[in-house]
């Protein structure tokens, strides 16, 4: 998975070989790299190109669909110059299917971005994390995402993204949060039983699930249901931690997101709750880990500015991963929670060449995922320096 001293045959969109060195057919062209180590580009498996810093909520009651779809374009260029060639999109976060747009647009080359697999809105109850509940009622002010109230509306939502373009479906399952005394306290949104018939329908279509579920019971009821991944992940009980091991249903822990949060909260009150958050995280990662829950990553950047969530695999390292595990997690589990196993992840033959570039070694200094100076995607270098 790292090559250095390396070197990658790249023919067309793929690569040909990879190695200490390889063949150096005539004619083809030599980019030399020089003192760098090489790495498959870089996956984050859980984005918001539809956020910017600032008021999530306002975003969509502010700013207008074909607006934030040109931001959500140079979110994705900013990404991809930062080393990731490929992402998943948790949901425009009220934007409806405009993702379909931009995933296409980079699709046929139109405008730069990485490979992306992308949900439309994320689904959501009445009244529930994602509504919007803090305004006055009489000006009917539009949720983030997609209302589903029972079994019959979840299948006909999913149906609907599915027909505007989705690749994966998005469904908060916990919120709103509180910590008391060190504990995290977190309604459920959806019963095992909704849950179900939302996986048996995504199976159906051929497509995944991932649900956000920061504690229990809720992400019990979502790895019963069998669902594909686990965002956030904050406390999660024993039984949930051995079915996820199981079951190998993977954690995106997003801790670059609470980092943030806790970093830049507009008061002291909200600092506080942040910083209570962030402290469970950490501690609950540590048994996650030890009990041998599977990781991807995911950083949920938008929120933060695009382009800087390299910052989690520091993070992942800092609170107990070693940076092996984190580049595998990365690269290996994302490549396979993306629907690319076999595909990217890996600097192998008939892979696709997404290909980066970082000083020194990220094994042992992880944060040198947060200095890429090359980006090579589907063999088209378009970064350098
Ligand atoms: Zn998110």
């Amino acid at each position: 998975m790292v090559l250095q001293p390396g070197e990658i045959l790249v023919e067309g969109e793929r690569i040909r070989a990879a190695g200490t060195s390889v063949e150096h057919p005539q004619g083809a062209k030599i980019i030399d790299l020089g003192d760098t180590t090489l790495l498959p580009g870089l996956i984050d498996a859980h984005v918001h190109l539809f956020l910017h810093p600032g008021a999530e909520d306002l975003q969509t009651v502010e700013e207008s669909v074909p607006w934030r779809t040109l931001l959500a374009a140079d979110a994705a260029k900013a990404d991809l110059l930062a080393g990731f060639t490929a992402e998943r999109d948790m949901g425009t976060e009220g934007a409806g299917s405009a993702d379909t747009a931009v995933r296409n647009a980079i699709n046929q080359g139109l405008i730069p971005g990485p490979r992306l697999r992308i949900s439309g809105n994320a689904i959501n109850i009445l009244g529930g994390h994602e509504d919007a509940i803090h305004y006055n009622p009489a000006q009917h002010v539009l949720p983030n995402a997609d209302y589903a109230n029972s079994i019959d509306q979840l299948i006909e939502v999913i149906r609907q993204q599915h027909k505007e373009g989705s690749d994966f479906v998005k469904i908060y399952e916990t919120g709103k949060d509180s910590i008391v005394d060190g504990e995290l306290h977190t309604p459920y949104q959806y019963s095992e039983a909704q849950l179900g018939a939302a996986v048996e329908e995504v199976h159906r279509l051929g497509v995944t699930v991932a649900v956000h579920a920061q504690g229990e019971p809720g992400t019990l009821y979502a790895v019963q249901a069998g669902v594909t991944s686990i965002e956030h992940a904050t406390q999660l009980s024993g039984e949930t931690m051995r079915l996820m091991r199981e079951k190998h249903i993977p954690a995106v822990p997003t801790f670059a997101i609470f980092d943030y949060f806790a970093q830049h909260a507009p008061s002291q009150a909200v600092a506080a709750r942040e910083k209570a958050m962030l402290e469970v995280k950490i501690r609950e990662f540590k048994k996650q880990i030890a009990a041998g829950v599977p990781f991807a990553v995911g950083s949920d950047v938008g929120p933060f500015p695009h382009g800087t969530q390299a910052r989690e695999m520091e993070l992942m390292v800092r609170y107990g991963m070693k940076p092996l595990a984190v580049l595998q997690a990365d690269m290996m589990e994302g490549a396979k929670l993306l629907g690319w196993a076999g595909q990217i992840g890996e600097l192998k033959p008939g892979y696709f060449a997404d290909i980066v570039a970082v000083p020194g070694n990220p094994l042992e200094d992880i944060t040198a995922v947060e200095r890429v100076s090359f980006v090579m995607k589907g063999g088209a270098v378009v970064r350098q320096q």
